[in-house]
C-alpha cells in the first residue's frame, strides 16, 4: 500500500472472483471439521499444523514416495528461475534454485517425480578451482525447489555457484561469505529494496543493482503482490507477449502463490540482481496479502479461513526464497526473524512486522491516534521477538546495529496542524511497541542504531528522536527508508504531499517519490546512505542516478547531506 500517499479504507469490498476463491476455502475449512478437527485447534501450533497439511495435501519432501524422475528426460530448460544465495555466514552461504521447464503453468512443467540435482560452488568463475559440491533431491511438495546450505567456505569471500541436472547446467551466481565474528573488517556495502509490483513496471532497479558492488542486498518485503496480473501485465503493456488468464486474479491457494513466484522469478531484471549478490530477505504484507495483522485478515473472511491462505502464501514464500531450514514454516507460522552478524562492524537484527502484530487500530489507513493506537498491550513484534531483539542489543559489540524491516519506524505526521494524523499500519499505529524498543536500545547501550524500511513507494531519510514530538530532543539513530522497486508505477520526485510531510516533521530530512533502491556503506567512522533513482519503470531500461546521498557519524547520530 502506498500508505505515503493514500488513505487506506477499513472493511474494503470483497472482489467477486475473490469470492467464489474464498468459497474454495471455505470449503476446505468445512473438510477439516468434518474430519473430526475441532476448528479452534487450527489456531493452534500443532493442531495447525496437522490440520492444514491435511487440508492442503503437503507431506514434507521424503515421506512421499514419488518416483525419481530420469533427469536426461527433461527436455526444456529446467533453471528459467534463475539462481540465488542467501543468509551470509562466515563459513557458509544458502544456494538456491527450482526446477520450472515452464514456470507458467502449474507445476512447473514437471511431473510429481522428484530429481536429483548437483551444485557446485568455486573460487572462479570459470569454475576451475572447486570449493565444494554435492547433489540434493528436488520434491515435487516443495515445487521442485532446490537448496543447499554449503559449509566450510573461507569467511569474507566470493564464490561462483550452479548447479545441474541431466544436461541442463543453471546460470552462475556470485555470492559472497560474511566475515568472521569479532574480525575488525573495514567496510560493509549493503543494498536495500523493497516494493517489486510486476504490474505496476519494470524492475529496471533491479538491473542495476546486478551492476553494484554490494557485499549484501536487503530485500525489506513486497517482493511479490498478490493482486490480478492482466495478460499484458499491467503497465508493462506488453506487445510481444500475453500472460495466462490464470494471473489475472487474486492469489489464494499454494498454487497461486507458486505460480506467482514464477512470473516473478522469471524476470530477467530479478534475476541478474539474485545472480550478482546474496539476499537477505524478509516479507511485508503483500507476500500473503495486503496490510493483514497476525490472524487478521484486510477483507471478511474469519481468521481460521485467512490461516489457510497464510500457509499458502508462506509455504510457496520459503520455497522460492534462499533461507535456512529453521525458516521452513509449519503449518500458517514461519520463523522469519534472526540475527547476522559481519565482524565486529555490524548485526543485522531482521524483523517481521506481520506474522505477530496486534489488528490495526481504527480499521486502518491514517487515522487521528487515541487511546485505541495508544494501548500498552498492542504490538508489532510479538513479546517473544521483541524480547529476542532486546537481548540480542545486549550482547551486540557491533558498531552498528541495523535493523531491517518492514513499515516506516519514525513518526510521520501527514499535515504539519494540529489535526495530523498517522498510518495505522506503521509504527505510529504501535507507538507503546515503539518506545518499548527505543529504550531496549538506550538500555542495551546501542550507540549507532539504523533502520531500514520499505513499504512506503518512496524513499525517506529520518532522525529518530527520543522525542518525535520534541525537535530539540536527542537524535537516538537514524531510519533510511528505501522506496520501491516498481511500486507506484513511475512516480515523482515531489509527491502531492511533500510539503506537508517535510514540514509537520522536521527529523525528516529527505523526501523523494521516484522508484529506485538505496546503497549503505558502513564504516568504523560512519554510515553513508546514497538513494538511486530510475526516472520510470512503466518503459523498460531507464538509466540510475543518484538523487541524494547522507551520513551519519559513529558516535554522533543524525544525518547530514553529504
Ligand atoms: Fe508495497
Ligand atoms: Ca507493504
Amino acid at each position: 500500500m502506498t500508505s505515503a500517499q493514500t488513505s487506506m479504507t477499513p472493511g474494503h469490498g470483497v472482489r467477486p472472483t475473490q469470492n467464489v476463491r474464498s468459497a474454495e476455502l471455505a470449503t476446505a475449512a468445512a473438510r477439516l471439521s468434518r474430519t473430526g478437527l475441532d476448528r479452534r485447534r487450527l489456531l493452534t501450533g500443532a493442531g495447525a499444523a496437522a490440520a492444514l497439511a491435511f487440508t492442503m495435501n503437503l507431506p514434507a519432501a521424503g515421506t512421499a514416495s514419488a518416483a525419481e524422475l530420469d533427469a536426461r528426460r527433461i527436455a526444456d530448460d529446467p533453471f528459467t528461475l534463475g539462481v540465488a544465495s542467501g543468509d551470509p555466514l562466515p563459513g557458509s552461504v544458502l544456494i538456491w534454485t527450482r526446477l520450472a521447464p515452464r514456470p507458467y503453468e502449474p507445476g512447473g512443467g514437471l511431473p510429481a517425480d522428484r530429481v536429483q540435482v548437483a551444485w557446485e560452488l568455486a573460487h572462479d568463475e570459470g569454475f576451475r578451482r572447486v570449493a565444494r559440491r554435492g547433489s540434493v533431491t528436488a520434491h515435487a511438495e516443495f515445487a521442485h525447489s532446490v537448496r543447499a546450505d554449503v559449509q566450510g567456505l573461507d569467511p569474507g569471500r566470493a564464490y561462483y555457484y550452479r548447479f545441474r541436472t541431466g544436461s541442463w547446467t543453471s546460470p552462475t551466481g556470485r555470492t559472497r561469505t560474511a566475515p568472521a565474528a569479532g574480525t575488525r573488517n573495514s567496510s560493509l556495502t549493503l543494498a536495500a529494496v523493497s516494493c517489486q509490483a510486476y504490474h505496476d513496471g519494470y524492475f529496471t532497479a533491479l538491473r542495476h543493482l546486478a551492476a553494484e558492488d554490494v557485499d549484501v542486498v536487503l530485500h525489506l518485503g513486497d517482493y511479490l503482490y498478490e493482486y490480478a496480473v492482466t495478460a499484458t501485465g499491467g503497465a508493462r503493456a506488453y506487445t510481444d507477449r500475453r500472460l495466462p488468464a490464470h494471473y489475472n486474479r487474486e492469489t489464494l491457494t499454494l498454487e497461486d502463490y507458486r505460480l506467482r513466484y514464477g512470473l516473478y522469478k522469471s524476470d530477467p531484471d530479478l534475476r541478474a540482481a539474485h545472480a550478482a549478490h546474496p539476499f537477505v530477505v524478509t516479507w511485508d504484507d503483500h507476500e500473503a496479502e495486503n496490510n493483514y495483522a497476525g490472524d487478521i485478515p484486510e477483507n471478511d473472511v474469519t481468521p481460521e479461513e485467512f490461516l489457510l491462505r497464510r500457509a499458502a502464501a508462506y509455504r510457496a514464500y520459503w520455497e522460492n526464497q534462499p533461507l535456512r531450514t529453521p525458516q521452513r514454516p509449519t503449518g500458517p507460522d514461519m520463523r522469519l526473524y534472526r540475527r547476522l552478524t559481519f565482524g565486529r562492524l555490524a548485526q543485522f537484527d531482521i524483523l517481521d512486522t506481520r506474522q505477530y502484530r496486534s489488528d490495526q487500530a481504527y480499521g486502518d489507513g491514517w487515522r487521528t491516534p487515541g487511546p485505541e493506537s495508544e494501548d500498552p498491550a498492542r504490538t508489532i513484534t510479538g513479546a517473544a521477538q521483541e524480547r529476542w531483539l532486546t537481548d540480542g542489543w545486549r550482547a551486540s559489540d557491533a558498531t552498528w546495529n541495523v535493523v531491517p524491516q518492514q513499515v516506516t519506524f519514525a513518526q510521520r505526521r501527514d499535515v504539519p496542524t494540529a489535526a495530523y494524523k498517522f498510518s495505522m499500519d506503521a509504527w505510529d499505529g504501535y507507538p507503546a511497541s515503539r518506545q518499548r524498543v527505543l529504550a531496549g536500545a538506550e538500555s542495551a547501550g546501542v550507540e549507532n542504531l539504523m533502520v531500514l524500511t520499505g513499504d512506503v513507494h518512496v524513499a525517506y531519510a529520518f532522525d529518530l528522536k527520543k522525542d518525535f514530538d520534541d525537535p530539540a530532543s536527542r537524535t537516538v539513530g537514524t531510519e533510511i527508508v528505501t522506496t520501491s522497486v516498481s511500486s507506484g508505477k513511475d512516480g515523482a520526485e515531489r509527491p502531492a504531499n511533500w510539503q506537508n510531510q517535510t514540514r509537520a516533521n522536521p527529523h525528516m530530512k529527505h523526501y523523494d517519490g521516484r522508484r529506485g533502491y538505496t546503497v549503505v556503506t558502513l564504516t568504523e567512522k560512519q554510515a553513508r546512505a546514497d538513494f538511486r533513482t530510475v526516472p520510470a519503470v512503466t518503459t523498460p531500461g531507464a538509466p540510475v542516478s543518484t538523487a541524494a546521498s547522507f551520513v551519519t557519524e559513529a558516535g554522533n547520530p543524525g544525518l547530514t547531506p553529504a
